[in-house]
């Protein structure tokens, strides 16, 4: 079941962002230096090169690992930062959390390691809603769990727009970071969907 599980999201977190990298980097064009999509695209093949691997351990250890090759794989500012979330959440994995504690646990690691909150203008933007989102509506049917967490996403997303950057290359440009999409935090949401695409097909 589990092992199912850590190839379900390897596979559909990969596809979701090879489908985007483009516009990933469009977006990192503007603001950054264009090259997220490129190295998000990098780090989630290293994942998938080494999917069975990865699909032979628990929930906790695959968590750690997967992050280890992000750090590895992805670089950029990106790369330590969704490495601590992946590597936060197994930690809590580990411990014996459920899914929104890890989740908890992997959005504050990202905050530490970025010296970032809400409003930043980063990945954050939507990590932290959607963390937000899943600890009120756990209890929520399977549909509308995903429903809501994927609005979410997709709103936190979009409310970025309007942000004026305070952390990363983004911050270079103050003000003229306002009017864009932050890069981070549009692979952040295609994550979610990935995510609760994978969920919405088991169930
Ligand atoms: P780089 O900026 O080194 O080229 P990427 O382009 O891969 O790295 O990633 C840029 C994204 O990383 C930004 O859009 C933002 O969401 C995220 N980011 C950058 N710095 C921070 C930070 N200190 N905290 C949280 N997220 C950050
Ligand atoms: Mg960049």
């Amino acid at each position: 079941m589990t092992t199912d599980l850590v190839r379900d999201l390897i596979e559909r977190a990969t596809g979701r962002i090879v489908e985007h990298a483009e516009e990933l980097t469009a977006l990192d064009r503007a603001i950054g230096d264009g090259d997220h999509g490129i190295n998000m695209q990098r780090g989630f093949e290293a994942l998938r090169d080494e999917v069975d691997r990865l699909a032979a351990l628990d929930l906790a250890a695959a968590l750690q690992q997967a992050g280890m090759i992000l750090v590895k794989t992805v670089g950029g500012a990106s790369g330590p930062l969704y490495g601590s979330l992946l590597m936060g959440m197994g930690k809590a994995a580990k411990e014996g959390a459920g899914p929104a504690a890890q989740l908890a646990e992997g959005v504050a690691m990202v905050a530490r390691r970025g010296k970032a909150d809400r409003g930043c203008k980063t990945m954050l933007d939507v990590l932290i809603p959607v963390q937000e989102c899943l600890s009120e509506a756990a209890d929520a049917p399977l549909p509308e769990l995903l429903r809501r967490l994927r609005e979410t996403a997709d709103a936190a997303l979009e409310a970025t727009r309007d942000m004026v950057a305070t952390r990363g290359r983004a911050s270079f440009l103050g003000e003229r970071s306002r009017g864009h999409l932050d890069p981070g935090a549009a692979s952040s949401r295609l994550l979610v969907h990935a995510v609760c695409d994978v969920l919405e097909k088991r169930s």
